[in-house]
């Protein structure tokens, strides 16, 4: 049998890192939703939007398309048929992507988007408001977190190998602004859904957090 799986949790929990590696394992689709609010947040900075207005985000949005492609070197993403996979973790779409995702309406344009891609069969999908909104009969739920330092080193950790040079008390700083941003915000705040499974990652490897989803989609 395949299952559907939402991950959810703050920025830097592993989140991506565990859902590919899990996803390869059972041989199930990867979608990264948060590589979706940061395409449209990358091409409304592009485009010179104001990231308050909410009908030009919609508007810019209902022209894109945005697809995940996977690839031998992991999950690419493409806008309107473009390679950015890179251009969408600067610090700068980093720093303005949840004020775009604020928008209810933004919000709702996406998850239309990822409710199709959760109908194909066996499917692994992390982000926010996965087990809450977007595949709320998920067979499988888990919140994943970490402390806010292990959380920040492990951007670091990330951005390096993607050469992208940071500082950790700067990323510590933009994960917590990130987190309150998140979970204060009106549509769709970050919470745990009711029947997730919260799972700590601060002091488990990467291998043990993926045996343990591995596991629980297998029950
Ligand atoms: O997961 P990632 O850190 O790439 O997500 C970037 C941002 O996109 C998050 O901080 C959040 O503001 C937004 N996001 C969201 N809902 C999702 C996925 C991401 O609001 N399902």
């Amino acid at each position: 049998k395949t299952i559907r799986i939402a991950i959810d949790g703050p920025a830097g929990a592993g989140k991506s890192t565990i859902a590919k590696m899990a996803a390869e394992k059972l041989n199930y689709t990867y979608v990264d939703t948060g590589a979706m609010y940061r395409a449209i947040t990358y091409k409304s900075m592009e485009h010179q939007l104001d990231l308050s207005d909410e009908a030009a985000l919609v508007d810019l949005l209902k022209q894109t398309t945005i697809e995940l492609r996977p690839s031998e070197t992991g999950q690419q993403v493409y806008l309107d048929g473009i390679n950015v996979s890179n251009e969408i973790r600067t610090t700068e779409v980093t720093s303005n992507v949840s004020e775009v995702a604020a928008h209810a309406r933004v919000r709702q344009e996406l998850v239309d988007r990822q409710m199709v891609l959760a109908q194909t069969g066996g499917v692994i999908m992390d982000g926010r408001d996965i087990g809450t909104h977007v595949i709320p009969d998920a067979e499988l739920k888990i919140f994943m977190s970490a402390s806010a330092d292990e959380r920040a080193r492990r951007r670091l950790l990330d951005n390096e190998k993607r050469g992208i040079p940071s500082d950790l008390e700067q990323l510590k700083a933009d994960i917590i602004k990130r987190d309150k941003l998140d979970s204060e915000r009106e549509a769709s705040p970050l919470v745990q859904a009711e029947d997730a499974i919260y799972l700590d990652t601060t002091n488990l490897s990467i291998d043990q957090v993926v045996e343990k989803i591995v596991q629980l989609a297998k029950e």
